[in-house]
């Protein structure tokens, strides 16, 4: 930390009615009738956003920017030493449909915060310090989310993402060149090894542990694993006025057992593990005939690998169960398999210092909700700061973050950041 500043000078800069106002200018960009945002990616609303950060990092902050192959946008800040690799924080501009004012944009606008205040007390790190606004993080209209930062540690393909069409017909190619980016030179906007020094994102928490303990931040320890499976059930169409109960294999009846169990082996693990069908699809899916197809898909999302095997091998012996007793055929494929990540004890316990250096109240927790830094720690040293939220309400109009609560995650990532720069 500073040596020359105490912590009251320091946040003495910053500013929280400036804060509101930028957040509120973000959220007019997209706005929907209702209040919420709807900002998804390569979308006109999400060009505006990315020109006005431009602008922003360009005229208010004096950054060098630079856009990459991948359509992340790089504000650029030199340190004393040119060669030192690059300490880099930041967030998403983009939004899900409907969604709320803060899910990526408190992660950005601090960050925005933190350089305005250093080019205030004229603070120059030793590394040089990069604002990112990574491309695309909530899933979008090719199906993919955390595009940017995925990219950037190599987990994407070219030839995969020049296959790709949306509804409307329009190709990744076409996307990706609205937001000024080239597909065919994605390979140059992966990182390079030892090229970033550390990564720091400041987001709203999305639940509301911070909020109902009423503590300023989350620390975060790490970010959930994520298990997808495909379920099929197969029973078989039948008149539903002619055919007896006792005759019927209901392929959604049987789907149903299924949802339960899932639900109750979830319930069943204390809180260490959540688990969804959030998805279901119903054949026919008529009034009057009984379902002869249903695929699902089931979603277990835990932070321990033991609790998520748990649900996922009962889910497999309610399916071995339900075979038995309907009749039915019932396949079941793992689609989608994330482990957890576990985020840097150096970069935590820079946040811990700065926390206690601002006299802020903060405890460790981690993250159901994918983000980012899980693909920026496989190439860095990646720790999160999380900010409370209303009832920990997000991706909806009504989700709500305190500007003071960005104010002062800006604050504990100014001091992180500090330490990491002179570790
Ligand atoms: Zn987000």
């Amino acid at each position: 930390m500073n040596k020359r500043l105490n912590p009251e000078q320091i946040k003495a800069c910053f500013d929280v009615n400036r804060m509101a106002h930028l957040i509120e200018e973000f959220s007019e960009i997209g706005a929907d009738p209702n209040g919420g945002v709807t900002r998804l990616a390569f979308s006109r609303e999400d060009l505006k956003a990315r020109n006005k950060i431009i602008d922003i990092f360009e005229k208010k902050l004096q950054l060098k920017v630079r856009t990459d192959a991948l359509g992340n946008i790089f504000g650029r800040r030199e340190g004393e030493k040119e060669d030192l690799p690059v300490l880099m924080t930041g967030s998403h501009l983009d939004s899900v449909r409907n969604g709320g004012k803060f899910d990526g944009s408190a992660g950005v606008l601090g960050a925005v915060e933190v350089v305005r205040v250093l080019n205030k007390l004229e603070i120059r790190t030793k590394h040089p310090l990069e604002l990112v606004v990574t491309c695309s993080e909530e899933p979008n209209s090719f199906g993919i989310s955390t595009f940017g930062s995925r990219g950037m540690v190599a987990k994407l393909t070219r030839d995969d993402l020049k296959k790709l069409k949306d509804e409307d017909g329009r190709s990744f190619q076409e996307a990706l060149a609205f937001v000024g980016a080239n597909l065919d030179e994605i390979d140059q906007a992966v990182l390079k090894p030892g090229e970033i020094a550390a990564f720091v994102e400041i987001h709203i928490e999305q639940m509301p542990n911070l909020y109902e303990k009423d503590i300023d931040i989350g620390i975060v320890d790490g970010i959930t694993g994520i298990c997808r499976k495909n379920i099929k059930i197969r029973g078989e169409a039948s008149h539903c006025g002619t055919t007896p109960m006792s005759k019927r294999k209901d392929a959604l009846c049987a789907a149903s057992e299924i949802v339960l169990a899932l639900e109750t082996a979830a319930k069943e693990q204390n809180g260490k593990a959540l688990a969804t069908v959030g998805h279901v699809m119903v054949f026919p899916n008529a009034i009057n005939i009984t379902p002869s197809l249903v695929d699902m898909i089931a979603e277990i999302r835990s932070f321990y690998p033991d609790y998520s095997k748990a649900i996922s091998d009962r889910l497999d012996e309610a399916a071995e169960e339900t075979i038995k007793r309907r009749g039915v055929g019932i396949q079941t494929e793992v689609n989608y398999d994330t482990k957890p990540v576990h985020f840097s004890g150096h970069v935590k316990e820079a946040l811990r210092k700065s926390c206690q250096f601002f006299g802020l109240s903060h405890m460790g927790l981690y993250s159901m909700a994918g983000h980012d830094a899980a693909h920026m720690a496989e190439v860095t040293q990646a720790g999160m700061i999380f900010i409370p939220c209303r009832d920990g309400i997000s991706h909806r109009p009504d989700e709500w973050t305190e500007p003071s609560s960005i104010i002062k995650g800006a604050q504990v990532l100014l001091g992180a950041l500090l330490l990491l720069d002179s570790s």
